[in-house]
């Protein structure tokens, strides 16, 4: 991705993409120590924007990565990023990072925090999935505990458990996987939080060791204003056979329905059909 025209924002200015670059010896890629968002523009718009922005400075403060820019500034920089793409419709990666230091030591307190933007077009994270249903696989990796890790904040050390993951599915022919967490609770995909449907009422795992995704939030905003009863709870494996339909939630994956994951199988539903069509006409909106 780094060979192509463009302009990413790096550090207060706009650079051309192909020089925006950091040294080998960054802290950020020897360590983790990087948080980042990843948001959607529609028709111009960054859908929750300062709920990005605002989470991005909580991953930064969770992880001792002070940012050094407010909330209406990462606004700014966003914006004028994307006007700088000339795109409408975008996906929107802040991120911010730990650079190189005096030393390639494990602290990192002293070295500078830098700070980048960039804008791409990216259609459906899940391909066709969005018509037929996702195929997941059962992760035998599991999200880590609140003692273990800042597992609220979007940081890219987080994410290594995800691509090892997704790597593993995707070997296996599916799009995504479905991760337990530390407790054996059913707790999310790789990028993207997960709902089931039972008897018309909604059950999706309660957000006590994984991110509580802003799409998780619209979503369960949005039925709640149809009067659909929604649970938050813990969710036990055995019970993934007794749901009749299932979906996720994320920026990138939009609400995109499931098939199967593992040995299960879910119908697409009315619920999760409308569900998704209301969450496209609500960010376009
Ligand atoms: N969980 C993980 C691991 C994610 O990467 C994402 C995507 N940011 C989500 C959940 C959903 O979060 P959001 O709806 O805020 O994009």
């Amino acid at each position: 991705y780094d060979d192509r025209d463009g302009s990413i924002w790096l550090d207060g200015k706009l650079v051309p993409w192909r020089e925006a670059n950091v040294h080998i010896l960054t802290h950020a890629l020897h360590y983790a120590s990087s948080v980042f968002e990843g948001e959607r523009a529609y028709n111009g718009k960054i859908f929750k924007s300062r709920e990005h922005s605002e989470r991005l400075l909580f991953s930064g403060n969770e992880l001792d990565i002070p940012i050094p820019y407010t909330v209406d500034e990462i606004e700014a920089a966003k914006y004028e990023t994307l006007e700088a793409s000339g795109l409408k419709n975008a996906y929107v990666r802040a991120v911010c990072w730990r650079g190189s230091g005096d030393d390639m030591g494990v602290a990192s307190a002293k070295n500078p925090v830098r700070m980048a933007i960039a804008v791409w077009e990216w259609g459906a994270y899940y391909g066709d999935a969005k018509m037929v249903g996702a195929k997941l696989d059962i992760s035998r990796w599991k999200r880590p505990s609140p003692e273990t890790i800042p597992c609220f904040a979007k940081a890219a050390g987080l994410y290594m458990i995800c691509t090892m993951a997704k790597h593993e599915a995707e070997a296996k022919g599916c799009s995504d996987a479905m991760m337990y967490d530390h407790r054996g609770y059913v707790a999310e995909a790789t990028g993207a939080n997960i709902f089931f449907v039972k008897d018309g009422v909604v059950h999706t795992p309660k957000p006590d060791c994984f991110l509580n995704g802003l799409t998780r939030q619209t979503v369960i905003g949005m039925l709640k204003d149809r009067g659909i009863e929604v649970v938050e709870r813990h969710i036990m494996p055995e019970e993934l056979d007794g749901f009749e339909q299932c979906w996720l939630t994320g920026t990138a994956a939009e609400v995109t329905p499931v098939g199967q994951i593992g040995e299960h199988t879910f119908e697409v539903g009315e619920l999760t059909r409308s569900i998704s069509e209301e969450y496209e006409k609500l960010v376009r909106s």
